[in-house]
């Protein structure tokens, strides 16, 4: 009986499996995405328990300043905390988190270059990237059973769902995002910076940074799981002229924020 019952939850999951993206990308979807909210939810508490939260007010300010601007083009509340962590890294999670790390504060030059990620890693929110990713890579029954694994990270299922989250790399697993997500990620998050009235060219800036970063011998967490393709900058550039637009726009409309470290 719980079999038949699972196994038509798992058919009518997968008959509802096809969604679009926000670039307009069909993509393939059977996670409820309350369900993968919750996995998102648990995994920054955990998060938040087991790492320590930077003191520095002023750091927190910041990335609170730049994150609110931006989220107010996305609509919902939206939690931001900085992590004591000299590693590069930013992350969201889906249900609304975002963890930025003091050493990705400490490397920006301005608030325009932390909004480049910030904007990036909603953009895999926006996208439902996580929920894609444990679509395509799990069996319906593996990715309902990780809604719960997420909560035993030290277990190889728990350590994968994290890792589909985009935030396995603290627990040795990097599931790194393929580029076709990297690059919607980083169209929606350059329009979503020039609309909350950042100067999108320092995106371009920000990656050069991060590049050279990891070059230098960096440990750069974020760079493994948002890996680096030589397209990036060329598809930032194609967009420019029309994200320049948009932060004219917004400076149009009043939105200018004043962000600083
Ligand atoms: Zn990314």
């Amino acid at each position: 009986m719980l079999k038949k019952l699972f196994l038509s939850t798992a058919v009518s999951l997968l008959l509802n499996a096809c969604a679009t993206s926000p670039t307009g990308r069909s993509q393939f979807i059977y996670m409820p995405d309350n369900q993968v909210d919750q996995m998102g939810l648990q995994a920054f508490s955990s998060m938040k328990s087991k790492n320590p939260i930077s003191g520095n007010q002023r750091y927190s300010q910041f990335a609170q300043c730049v994150a609110y601007a931006i989220t107010q083009q996305t609509g919902g509340q939206w939690e931001v905390v900085v992590f004591e962590d000299e590693s590069l890294n930013a992350f969201a999670l889906p249900g609304n988190k975002i963890g930025v790390h003091t050493g990705l504060i400490n490397l920006v030059d301005n608030q325009d270059q932390l909004a480049a990620v910030i904007g990036h890693e909603i953009g895999h929110v926006l996208s439902r990237h996580s929920n894609e990713r444990l679509s395509q890579e799990t069996a319906v029954s593996t990715g309902l059973a990780m809604v719960q694994a997420v909560t035993q990270p030290q277990t190889a299922l728990g350590q994968t769902a994290l890792g589909l989250l985009g935030v396995g790399a603290q627990y040795g697993v990097i599931l790194p995002y393929s580029r076709i997500h990297e690059t919607e990620a980083d169209t929606i998050g350059l329009d979503l910076m020039a609309k909350a009235g950042f100067d999108p060219r320092q995106s371009v800036n920000l990656w050069l940074k991060m590049d050279k970063a990891a070059q230098g011998g960096q440990p750069i967490e974020f760079m493994s799981t948002h890996p680096s393709h030589a397209s990036r900058i060329d598809n930032l550039n194609q967009n420019m002229s029309r994200a320049v637009q948009l932060q004219q726009q917004a400076w149009g409309g009043g939105r200018q924020p004043r962000c600083s470290k």
